[in-house]
């Protein structure tokens, strides 16, 4: 047994690491550098995206939390771990596959008839099929259960009308998931259904909303009279509150952003120590409030690690992340916003040019490399306190069933 740290060396943790594992992160390392050879660096585009998913294929890891039975390499949660800190160090995504991969193949796992594991889970493995998520609608976000969108069954299939909005990445979707009201019962959870729906079949109809910075990943979505067969409905009817409150769980343990948070703690106490105006940007690190506004950030980061772990041990072991999920979205939301204000701060005066996308106009390419990825992620960071169920939202599913106050 060999002692080493895994959040790096300001931020550890001392967890052990066998030696079995430390090999395990050697494997992984040389995977990533096989795949960029340095000084190549992941740009996120969709050329470096097919580049990684390929080698990760080949590996057998392209589902690296799935079950052995489905293709996964059944690694532990410690495994799991190392495996988010190297690749996000790394400036590489722990997975591809988008809400396929992350959200709905679990459920398939759970809830799935062998058919609609049989068909689905290959195509999501190999990163074919793009899924977008159909639950928020015009009067029911937070208040989901109060959703209109309605599927009647006729023969061997259901038909759906309604409208679903912010379904994010639907213009480039092959399928959705899709919450739908089958019947109108006292409690409205009990008449909710599950249903899969090809975003190619007749009346299904794609209306973008642009939002401020100009940019186009929100879509309204429309369902006229569509038709999707019954075998495309999971878990049975009337059910489908208990199928989405799981698939939330997994997208709200997926928001913790540990490892994102701990790689940009890292990177902000080099940017912070460097003399101001050079590629560093300003030495604030030597500036009592900054420094302890930082480290305090940091512990709760640790918490917040161990607490991730102990779900994805829970998990491993048959559970299913429950309402703690809410705990790591909000602590891990919180975290990692806090963390791209730092780096606003280090960018001082640079981050101002960084709004042009907005205008149309060219962004100026002045100030240190980092400041324009990281006062970019700041802007898109806010949205996490709404995506996946907001803040307050969370707080209260905490206070009832974390604290059952
Ligand atoms: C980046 C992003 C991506 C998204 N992608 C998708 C997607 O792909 N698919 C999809 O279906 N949806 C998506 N959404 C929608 C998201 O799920 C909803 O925006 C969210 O659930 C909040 O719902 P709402 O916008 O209707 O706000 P509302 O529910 O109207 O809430 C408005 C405000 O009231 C507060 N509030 C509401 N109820 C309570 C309460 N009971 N107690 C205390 N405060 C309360 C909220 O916290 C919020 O501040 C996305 C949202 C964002 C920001």
């Amino acid at each position: 047994m060999t002692k080493t740290t895994i959040l790096g060396e300001r931020l550890s943790m001392n967890l052990s690491l066998s030696d079995d594992e430390i090999r395990f992160r050697d494997e992984v390392r040389a995977l990533i550098d096989a795949t960029f050879p340095p000084p190549e660096r992941y740009d996120g585009g969709r050329d470096h995206e097919r580049r990684w998913h390929k080698a990760l294929l080949e590996k057998g890891w392209a589902g690296n939390k799935w079950p052995v039975e489905f293709g996964g390499p059944g690694w532990t949660p410690t495994q799991n771990f190392i495996w988010e800190r190297e690749v996000t160090a790394a400036g590489l995504p722990p997975q591809v596959g988008g809400m396929g991969m992350g959200m709905l193949a679990p459920i398939l796992f759970a809830y799935g008839s062998p058919e609609q594991q049989a068909r689905f889970l290959p195509d999501i493995l190999e990163d074919r099929v793009r899924w977008c998520q159909g639950y928020s609608e015009p009067g029911a976000g937070s208040d989901l259960a109060s959703l209109r969108t309605r599927a009647v069954l006729q023969g061997d299939y259901y038909v759906v009308d309604g409208e679903k909005v912010w379904t994010s990445g639907a213009h480039r979707a092959d399928w959705m998931f899709c919450l739908t009201r089958t019947s109108d019962e006292p409690k409205r959870q009990a008449g909710i259904t599950f249903l899969l729906i090809d975003m190619r079949a007749p009346g299904v109809t794609i209306h973008p909303i642009i939002s401020i910075d100009g940019r186009h990943m929100f879509n309204r979505v429309t369902l006229d009279g569509v038709r999707t067969p019954v075998g495309n409905r999971v878990g049975r009817e009337g059910e489908g509150w208990t199928v989405a409150k799981g698939l939330l769980t997994h997208e709200r343990t997926g928001q913790a952003f540990v490892s994102l948070s701990t790689d940009l703690s890292r990177r902000i106490r080099e940017a912070g120590q460097a003399p101001a105006g050079s590629e560093g940007g300003a030495d604030l690190l030597g500036d009592p409030g900054f420094s302890g506004r930082l480290a305090w950030a940091e512990i709760e980061l640790q918490a917040l690690a161990i607490t991730e772990l102990r779900t994805l041990s829970e998990v491993a072991a048959g559970g299913a992340p429950g309402a703690q999920s809410s705990t790591l979205k909000l602590k891990g939301t919180d975290i990692v916003q806090r963390m791209t204000e730092f780096f606003v701060e280090c960018a001082g005066p640079y981050a101002a040019p960084w709004f042009p996308e907005a205008s149309g106009a060219e962004p100026l390419d002045i100030g240190p490399s980092w400041a324009r990825p990281e006062v970019v992620r700041y802007f898109e960071g806010r949205a996490a306190s709404i995506a996946g169920g907001s803040d307050e939202v969370q707080r209260n599913i905490i206070a009832k069933h974390v604290l059952r106050l």
